[in-house]
């Protein structure tokens, strides 16, 4: 639809440059409202599952109290977010944070790979990327913590032992990322490993795999962990499966997506427990507030020591990432504490956000009718209130006089 012969120009009264093509392009829009409205949902789910973590603040709560809610648009993305707001910043319990946090991330990862194999130009000989998985058999009724804890010491065998050691230093190793990820299935949690390794040269894939495969049985064996077979324990690909796994981490659709997607063992992710807890789920919820437990303050990304440097990839604090959004944007509302109020009464952040974005794009009043709206159900809602606790008065008195 968007075609830039088409497209025409307008500066705004907020001094916005706003270019719309001559055919709005309407699917894009409803995609990103519905999205949007998903995300900001399944947060009120998650506030509601974990009433004492951060991110029942995150979105709500003023950053500077003695300022009002300010809404900003972005003028490169056209979207428009709350500022002067506290962010939890939480990759694995808050869906608005994640997408942000994790789009980031998911950046540097592609930016990582493309400098190391040469494909940016700015080295002239090409390094190679493999991704590892590794894995331990899980049964239904296992203990999440214990695995987690079993698997992180596993895992530091696995890098410090003296002969992966020297296999991998005699293989060219540079460095590696490690992503730490977790479904749930009929056979109960499975966290797991996905790892990019990163080589110097050319790597017999196949050689390697039967060679981490019985050190992995070994580190395992050390850490207390069920001992897996050889055939799943790990899994070895080559470059194009890295790419595509990389190319589609963290993607922010995976937090929002319509349906329930069954994976291959019929696996879930925490996302879909949370969807599944908002659907009314007491199960899925409770297992949702088992996983935010057991992955509370871990990191999802582990880089080794000096491979960002290497890959000339600069440090960005999640916080930073979380906050990425303001540069480049411009104030266009800000919000008393009383409007915003009725926002979050009302459960409308993602609407007024629609509803601002529409007013910049197309010259609409949209976010102001919402806050007229919403001021009359309140209005309306409020004198209902006053009616029953009048009854309820009226009852009583009668009640005192018998
Ligand atoms: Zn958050």
């Amino acid at each position: 639809m968007e075609n830039a012969s088409n497209s025409n120009q307008k500066t705004d009264s907020l001094g916005i440059l706003t270019k719309y093509a001559s055919t709005p392009d309407i699917k894009g829009l409803a995609e990103l409202a519905v999205r949007r409205t998903a995300k900001y949902s399944l947060q009120e789910e998650a506030k509601k599952l974990l009433p004492t973590e951060r991110v029942r603040f995150c979105l709500r709560h003023r950053v500077d109290a003695t300022k009002g809610i300010e809404v900003k648009y972005n003028q490169k993305r056209e979207q428009a977010h709350y500022s002067n707001v506290q962010r939890c910043g939480s990759v694995w319990t808050c869906p608005i944070c994640s997408a942000q946090i994790s789009e980031g991330r998911r950046q540097e990862l592609k930016q990582a790979m493309e400098y190391w194999q040469g494909l940016n130009g700015a080295q002239e000989v090409g390094g190679i990327v493999l991704l590892l998985t590794l894995t331990n058999p899980h049964h239904h009724g296992d203990n999440l913590e214990q695995q987690l804890g079993g698997q992180k010491k596993a895992l530091k065998y696995f890098w410090s032992d003296r002969k992966p050691k020297e296999m991998f230093k005699a293989l060219g190793k540079v460095g590696h990322i490690t992503a730490t990820e977790v479904t749930y299935g009929k056979n109960g949690w499975h966290p797991h490993y996905h790892i990019l390794l990163f080589f110097k040269g050319a790597i017999n894939t196949k050689e390697l795999r039967d060679f981490i495969a019985t050190v992995w049985q070994n580190c395992c064996e050390k850490a207390g962990l069920k001992i897996p077979s050889i055939e799943h324990g790990c899994d070895l690909r080559e470059g194009k499966y890295a790419d595509k796994y990389v190319s589609k981490w963290g993607l922010a659709d995976e937090v929002t997506k319509g349906h329930i997607k069954k994976g291959k063992e019929d696996s879930v992710t925490p996302w879909d427990l949370l969807k599944q807890s908002e659907a009314g789920c007491e199960k899925s919820g409770y297992l949702f507030q088992v996983f935010a437990q057991a992955f509370k303050g871990k990191r999802q990304l582990n880089w080794s020591n000096g491979l960002k440097k290497l890959l000339k990839v600069d440090e960005v604090t999640d916080d930073e990432l979380a906050t990425e959004t303001d540069k480049d944007s411009l104030q266009v509302d800000i919000l008393d504490m009383e409007l915003w109020r009725l926002i979050l009464i009302y459960k409308c952040r993602a609407e007024y956000l629609t509803a601002k974005e529409h007013d910049i794009k197309f010259g609409s009043k949209r976010a102001e009718n919402l806050i007229m709206e919403l001021a009359e159900r309140y209005t309306k809602d409020y004198v209902h209130e006053m009616m029953k606790n009048a009854d309820l008065h009226h009852v009583r008195a009668q009640a005192l006089a018998i």
